[in-house]
């Protein structure tokens, strides 16, 4: 579950960065604030890149990430760290035994 919110952040953040670089184009049609194009074409870009190199950076982990089957909906998951829902059905799940007392399987 984690990895998919990671994974969503890293697209907002991409669409945000679309957003800012078409909204700075509209300062060209004023031309009295056209200083807005290259700020926002420059903040856009930063962002994409930002948002890039998350997406590689997950696709590295994601294939080091334990594969457990969801006590819940019987999907297979991936756990990150310690502690982490399901990606399906958002059940708490842990890797550490000591803990999973806390945890209970609803059926
Ligand atoms: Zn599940």
């Amino acid at each position: 579950m984690r990895l998919n919110r990671l994974r969503n952040l890293a697209l907002i953040m991409m669409f945000v960065a679309f957003i800012v670089m078409y909204l700075s184009s509209y300062s060209t049609l004023t031309h009295a604030k056209a200083i807005l194009l290259p700020i926002g074409l420059t903040i856009g870009t930063i962002l994409l890149l930002t948002a890039v190199a998350i997406y590689f950076r997950l696709g590295a982990i994601s294939i080091r990430l334990p594969q457990v089957i969801c006590p819940h909906c019987g999907r297979l998951t991936k756990i990150m760290g310690k502690e982490d829902g399901c990606m399906f059905c958002k059940e708490p799940l842990t890797l550490d035994i000591n803990n999973a007392g806390e945890y209970v399987v609803k059926s």
